[in-house]
């Protein structure tokens, strides 16, 4: 994680073109709907049905966003659900303070576990377990995907002006370090900063900064209070992409019986 951070600077040497600032920003949505609709509603909530398939692209796009496999992501956010601003939260703002839930809390022991009780049924699911068994080689494989992007665009487009190197910096390096931050920010700022629209036992938050980064997910406090629900922005004002993209996959067939809380599926 501190070399992703450091290799962003290679950013520098590499310069930057529009093509490359294009992928950036498809990877960065691509891979932020794999880890809102796919690891968090749908693995984590079974906020909605998906057949097999879909579901194994949604949580391949989210293991993509490099922030862990996805038995590992979800049996910690279970964590965070159960034991919200506790002391056994791991990453709770309220209890060692606002860096060390952004991100410190992964250099913490208790963050390489993963406790199987907690994700029993999805252990029963053999291309979620290999998505997980296969995780490292999965980023290997994506930052080769991306650095030969770069190669071939540059061979073939050379106006393009980008390359193999400049597509990696930026199509995966830097996007990836913008998403994991975006992320990290449901756990810090969410719990600390905006509006809280229901009474909860926890300090969570409504952000719009951060749904607007996430795709949805700063509607933290409407999460934490219906945390079935596959939509987290419940106001019409709150802008909710992943339920918009969940809206379009459920038109097309592929997700289905996307749950609501009672008073906005009744409106
Ligand atoms: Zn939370
Ligand atoms: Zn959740």
């Amino acid at each position: 994680m501190v070399g992703a951070h450091l290799a962003c600077l290679a950013a520098l040497e590499t310069g930057v073109s529009a093509i490359a600032l294009k992928v950036a920003g498809i990877a960065y949505l691509l891979r932020a709907f794999g880890v809102t609709a796919g690891y968090h509603r749908l693995l984590a909530h079974a906020a909605f049905k998906a057949g097999r398939p879909t579901q194994f692209v949604l949580s391949l796009l989210g293991a993509l966003a490099t922030q862990g496999g996805p038995l590992w992501w979800v049996s910690h956010h279970r964590n965070h659900h159960r034991y919200t601003d506790s002391r056994q939260d791991l990453h709770s703002p309220r209890q060692r303070g606002f860096w060390y839930s952004h991100i410190g809390w992964m250099w913490d022991q208790a963050s390489f576990e993963t406790a199987a009780t907690n994700v029993k049924e999805l252990y029963r699911l053999p291309e979620i377990k290999a998505l997980q068994r296969y995780y490292p080689l999965l980023i290997l494989a994506q930052a080769l995907g991306f650095y030969g992007l770069g190669a071939l665009l540059a061979y073939h487009f050379p106006d393009s002006g980008t390359s193999g190197a400049q597509m990696l910096v930026w199509g995966f390096i830097i996007s990836t370090v913008c998403l994991w931050h975006a992320t990290f920010m449901v756990n810090s700022v969410c719990h600390v900063w905006g509006k809280r629209s229901y009474t909860t036992d926890d300090a969570s938050t409504n952000n719009p900064l951060v749904a607007f980064l996430t795709l949805g997910e700063g509607w933290h406090n409407n999460h934490h209070k219906f945390a079935y629900s596959a939509r987290h922005g419940l106001e019409w004002w709150q802008i909710d992409l992943t339920y918009l993209g969940l809206r379009c996959l459920e038109t097309v067939g592929l997700v289905a019986d996307l749950r609501l809380p009672r008073k906005v599926a009744a409106t």
